[in-house]
C-alpha cells in the first residue's frame, strides 16, 4: 500500500506541493489531472523516491522511504517501483530489447528469465516489429511502449507514469490502458498516473485533481 502523509515540497521558498494526503491500495489504477504546473511532475517524483519531500512521510509496503539510502535505495527501487518517465529516457545506444531487458540484468533475475518476461512483455505491447531498433530509429509511441514494457519488467508494486499513453494513437493508447486495468486485477499492481488523457481517467478507480499545489478527489 502507497501512503503519503502530509507531504510538502517547496522550490526557492514557493510552496508547490501543499499537505497531501493520499493512500492507494493495492491493485488501484490512480489518474493524477491538473493544469500545468500544477506540481504533478514534482508530486510523482515525491511519492516514488526520485524527490524528497521538505516534510510529511510517503510509505510503500510498510517502509517509510526516507529510511532509504544509498545501495538499499536503489534495490527498493529496482524490486518495487517501475519508472514511465515523460521522455522515456531510453539508453540510447541500446536496442529497445535490451533497453527493456536492463532492470533485469541490473538485478538478481537469470538472464534467460528476463529476456522471456522482456519478450512477452514486448509482444504484449505490440512492439517485436521494432524491438531490435535502436530508441533514435523507433517511433515516439514505440518508445514509449518499450518503456513501459521496462517499468513493467520486474513487476513492480506500483507503477509511477508521467503521461504513459501521451505518444500513443488511440488504438494503442486503448490497448495501454486495457493492460493496466489487467495488471491491477491480476498482479494487484498499483499505477499512478498523470495524464491529461480522459480515456484513461474515464477507466482509473480513483481520479484526484492536483491545483496550486493541493490534491483533491475529482
Ligand atoms: P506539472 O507537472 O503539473 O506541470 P511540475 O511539477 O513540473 O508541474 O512543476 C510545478 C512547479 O514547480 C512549476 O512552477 C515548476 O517550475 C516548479 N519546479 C519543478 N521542479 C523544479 C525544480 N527542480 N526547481 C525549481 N522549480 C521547480
Amino acid at each position: 500500500m502507497l501512503i503519503a502523509t502530509k507531504v510538502c515540497k517547496a522550490y526557492n521558498q514557493v510552496p508547490v506541493i501543499q499537505n497531501v494526503d493520499f493512500q492507494v491500495y493495492p491493485g488501484t489504477l490512480v489518474a493524477i489531472v491538473g493544469p500545468s504546473g500544477a506540481g504533478k511532475t514534482t508530486l510523482l517524483n515525491l511519492l516514488s523516491t526520485l524527490e524528497r519531500p521538505d516534510s510529511g512521510t510517503v510509505q510503500l509496503d510498510g517502509i517509510d522511504l526516507k529510511e532509504l539510502k544509498g545501495a538499499a535505495l536503489a534495490e527498493f527501487r529496482n524490486k518495487k517501483i517501475g519508472f514511465v518517465f515523460q521522455f522515456h529516457h531510453l539508453l540510447p545506444e541500446f536496442t529497445l530489447f535490451e533497453n527493456v531487458c536492463m532492470p533485469g540484468y541490473i538485478g538478481t533475475m537469470p538472464k534467460q528469465e528476463v529476456e522471456q518476461k522482456a519478450h512477452a512483455l514486448i509482444q504484449l505491447l505490440g512492439i517485436n516489429h521494432c524491438q531490435h531498433a535502436l530508441p533514435a530509429h523507433s517511433s515516439g509511441g514505440e518508445r514509449q511502449r518499450a518503456a513501459i514494457a521496462r517499468a513493467l519488467l520486474l513487476t513492480p508494486s506500483v507503477v509511477f507514469a508521467d503521461e504513459p499513453s501521451g505518444s500513443l494513437d488511440t488504438k494503442h493508447a486503448a490497448l495501454l490502458h486495457m493492460l493496466f486495468k489487467e495488471l491491477c486485477t491480476s498482479l494487484q499492481q498499483t499505477f499512478v498516473c498523470v495524464t491529461h488523457n480522459p480515456a484513461l481517467t474515464a477507466i482509473a478507480d480513483q481520479v484526484f485533481v492536483l491545483e496550486d499545489g493541493l490534491l483533491r478527489p475529482a
